[in-house]
């Protein structure tokens, strides 16, 4: 049983010792209360609890404190992977839900399984999911002086659980005043991937995150038989051709746990039942 989590990279500006030390309590909290839940839960099922405690925390980029968009609204994306069923699912560009996870989540069982736009917004409301307005005023300040772009700060969660089975889920706020139209890396399979090989979950710059194919890119490279160090050694070096700025965590089959990152500095904290790895 294994757990890794992420909470994006530390934005240029918001990097004060206050505010550090804040995401690393609560990296902290969250691995520790998600790895106590995937003692009886799936690796799907904790994924996606995990990434919504991350989505409810304010600090990060993704539900409740999520970026603001240049024309001053806010649209989130955010997708899961099962590993077993190879099930992907997922929300490009949602507005005014909580927890865009839980509607990526239920989308699992549906037939048409990533929704954007207006179509995500009108399923989420058919689906009882209650209007939520995710904006802070850390956020519209933010907006305000122009500078959300500098902020990253997605999250993340890869889970392996009893019986061997991975998951993976990613959800973000976006870059922050980007165009409106504009996707997303994390509900698309190179932000966030799985199968019964290997599971990864991506941040940093999308465009780059697409361009280089991250996530699906490590999972195909263990499952054709490469260690998870050399797959993500290779797939970072693609990325820095043309300077890249991303970061990523996995788990492999094995119970192996490995992140890289472009650039500093991507937080996250992982868990086995011993060590507490926290990187902030
Ligand atoms: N990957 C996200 C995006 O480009 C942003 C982030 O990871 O902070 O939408």
């Amino acid at each position: 049983m294994k757990i890794i989590i992420h909470g994006g990279f530390f934005s240029e500006f918001l990097q004060t010792k206050a505010i550090k030390q804040a995401k690393k309590a609560a990296l902290q909290k969250i691995v520790l209360e998600s790895y106590a839940y995937l003692k009886s839960h799936s690796a799907l099922e904790t994924v996606v609890f995990a990434t919504k405690l991350l989505e409810d925390e304010p600090l990060f980029n993704a539900g409740l404190g999520s970026q603001i968009q240049s024309d001053g609204k806010i649209r989130m994306s955010a997708s899961l992977m099962d590993g077993v069923s190879k099930k992907f699912s997922g929300v490009i560009n949602i507005e005014n839900v909580q927890n865009p996870i839980l509607v990526a989540e239920k989308l699992l069982y549906f037939e048409d399984r990533v929704l954007a736009g207006e179509g995500a917004n009108l399923f989420a409301q058919k689906q009882g999911f209650p209007y939520f307005n995710p904006e802070t005023p850390e956020r519209r300040a933010d907006y305000k002086a122009k500078k959300a772009a500098t902020n990253t700060g997605t999250v993340g969660c890869v889970a392996l659980d009893t019986e061997g089975r991975l998951a993976t889920a990613t959800s973000t706020g976006g870059k922050g005043f980007e165009m409106p139209g504009r996707v997303s890396d994390s509900a698309t399979i190179a932000g966030n991937y799985a199968n019964e090989h290997c599971a990864v979950s991506c941040t940093g710059v999308g465009e780059d995150i697409v361009s280089a194919g991250i996530a699906t890119k490590i999972v195909t490279r263990v499952t054709d038989g490469q260690t998870l160090e050399h797959a993500f050694q290779k797939t970072f070096q693609e990325l820095a051709t043309f300077d890249g700025f991303a970061g990523a965590i996995a788990i492999d089959y094995h119970g192996n746990i490995f992140y890289q990152e472009s650039h500093p500095t991507m937080v996250f904290a992982a868990f086995d039942g011993e060590k507490i790895t926290l990187f902030c």
